[in-house]
């Protein structure tokens, strides 16, 4: 259980210059760790027998209280644009990265505690994560995997038996919560943020920022550098990171997800959605949406509608420091940032337009129908979930009557007073001219819906039932987490067995309810 002492491992705050990283060790936490959730499917990744996740010694582990044998922890340095403002310094917090596994397909998976106890890097605060924050991430990203939209993955939720001290930011009290620790995995955790040295006040720094580039390359993308030789792979990497960025924009606004903290240090080399926050699905459809409380008090930069742009902004800073370290040109990383709307519009399109049922993406009913949601506070995921329910023919709608009019699902989806008459009868024109073109297409409606549901999940991680997990996760109950983990890992079954509190919006006493549904970044 002891961990080494070793001078050169000094967790002490400071700013790094010209190195990556920093070694260190995670500080164990006073209590006893307990493993609450561990994933079979990161097991897998990793060659990892998950019968091992059930020994004592990997709670110790993965809550950073015992060595991982022939691990040489280490917190990286990375910089950040946060909130559009140049923010210096920030790195692994509390972060340490244990090491990488090679699996025996030759997957290259890097494993880092977050929570494990300070770093160089900590800056004011305290090094760990509490149950709460812990478990969001465990479970959202799990689900997001499930959902087939690029993300890191978690391979353990492990409580520490400890409690940490948070500032309550909704009644400014303090408040001691349980201590946790999630074990994070992908193949690799670097950020735009580590290559913003040179340019920005570090000196000396060029040189390392090509070497980080080399190596995310050589290990990340290896089709470019055998495509590309000497100098020229610097730009078929960029286009590339660009372009995996736009498709991961696309995929977030297809499945309602909104980041919240969008600043460069967030943003993964791989275009993988990575640092599970203060983040959120969609309930009703609120274009200007921001889960993140600080966010919301400084003007919704990183609102469900502004995430596309603000990617491409971070792609644009990642721009800069490749440019400033001499790795790419400046006219040609503008001609490669300049493919990002067109990829981004591209798949979107595509995206809405298997949401909607269509072949073609139809602009003007695609930005009807949102309009007709936000106005009528429709459930995003319920929305698109119920039209692929609905037969391109009218013929039936009497026998299966819903509110204003409508087919029962879709009316299901919206609140009962929000169909005003009006609004009732524009929702009715609206599946008219719907309707219309999807008889003009011609694809049978059983299919069709097959291939919508493809595209529209059934089950996302709802604020308010991650929290309905936390609190009993609290209490020591598992049943909710263990039941909301099985619901979410198939996200697009029918599953007409589930539990209707899976699909439910919050109720109205927690809905945009701070603590549930807002929340603070760090906790
Ligand atoms: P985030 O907004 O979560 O991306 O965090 C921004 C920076 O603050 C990162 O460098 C984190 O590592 C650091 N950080 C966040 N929470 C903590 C914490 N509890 N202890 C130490 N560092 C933290
Ligand atoms: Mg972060
Ligand atoms: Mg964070």
């Amino acid at each position: 259980r002891e961990l080494p002492a070793d001078p050169e491992r000094g967790n002490a705050l400071r700013q790094v210059s010209c190195a990556l990283y920093s070694r260190v060790s995670p500080t164990p936490a006073a209590g006893e760790p307990r493993t609450l959730a561990y994933s079979r499917q990161v097991c897998e990744l990793l060659d990892l027998d998950p019968t091992e996740c059930e020994r004592p010694e990997f709670a110790l582990v993965m809550a950073g209280a015992a060595p991982l044998p022939g691990s040489d922890p280490y917190a990286a340095r990375y910089y950040g644009f946060q909130f559009g403002q140049w923010a210096g310094q920030l790195g692994d917090g509390r972060a340490i990265t244990l090491g990488e596994v090679v699996n025996s397909k030759g997957g290259r998976w890097e494993l880092q505690l977050k929570g494990a106890g300070r770093t160089p890097y900590s800056r004011r605060a305290d090094g760990r994560a509490v149950l709460r924050s812990s478990l969001r991430e465990y479970v959202a990203s799990e689900a997001m995997a499930a959902l087939g939209v690029p993300t890191t993955r978690a391979l353990s939720l492990v409580s520490t038996g400890d409690s940490v001290m948070r500032d309550m930011f909704y009644n400014g009290d303090a408040k001691y919560e349980p201590g946790a620790v999630v074990c994070r995995v992908a193949p690799s955790f670097v950020r735009f943020g580590t290559f913003h040295g040179p340019g920005n006040g570090e000196e000396m720094e060029s040189l390392l920022v090509r070497r980080a580039a080399d190596y995310v390359i050589h290990n990340h993308y290896p089709e470019i550098e055998a495509e590309h030789a000497g100098d020229a792979k610097y730009l078929a990497w960029f286009r590339e990171i660009t372009l995996r960025t736009a498709r991961l924009a696309a995929a977030w606004q297809s499945v309602g997800f909104v980041h919240g903290v969008l600043n460069t240090d967030n943003m993964s080399i791989l275009g993988l959605t990575i640092d599970f926050g203060p983040f959120g699905w969609l309930d009703k459809f609120d274009p200007y949406w921001s889960p993140n409380l600080t966010d919301i008090q400084s003007g919704r930069r990183y609102c469900y509608r502004n995430q596309p742009e603000v990617c491409q902004w971070n792609c644009a800073q990642l721009a800069n420091s490749l440019l400033a370290a001499g790795l790419v040109e400046k006219e040609e990383a503008e001609e490669a940032l300049g493919e990002y709307a067109a990829v981004l519009l591209r798949d979107y399109n595509a995206r809405m337009a298997a949401k909607m049922g269509l072949r073609e993406y139809d602009k003007t009913l695609a930005l009807e129908l949102l309009k007709l949601m936000y106005e009528t506070e429709a459930d995003f995921t319920n929305t698109f979930r119920a039209l692929a329910s609905i037969p391109a023919s009218d013929d039936a709608d009497a026998q299966q009557p819903g509110a204003g009019g409508l087919p029962a699902a879709l009316a299901a989806a919206i609140p009962a007073e929000k169909l005003t008459e009006e609004l009732a009868a524009a929702w009715r024109a609206w599946l008219g001219a719907w309707r219309a073109k999807l008889r003009a297409e011609g694809e049978p409606d059983a299919e069709r819906w097959g291939a919508m549901r493809r595209a529209s999940p059934k089950f996302v991680p709802r604020q308010h039932l991650l929290q309905g997990a936390i609190e009993a996760a609290e209490r020591g109950e598992l049943g909710e987490l263990e039941a909301l983990l099985d619901v979410l890992s198939t996200p697009y079954d029918d599953r007409p067995d589930a539990d209707p509190k899976y699909t439910a919006p919050p109720p109205k006493e927690l809905d945009n309810k701070p603590g549930v549904c807002l929340l603070s970044c760090s906790s």
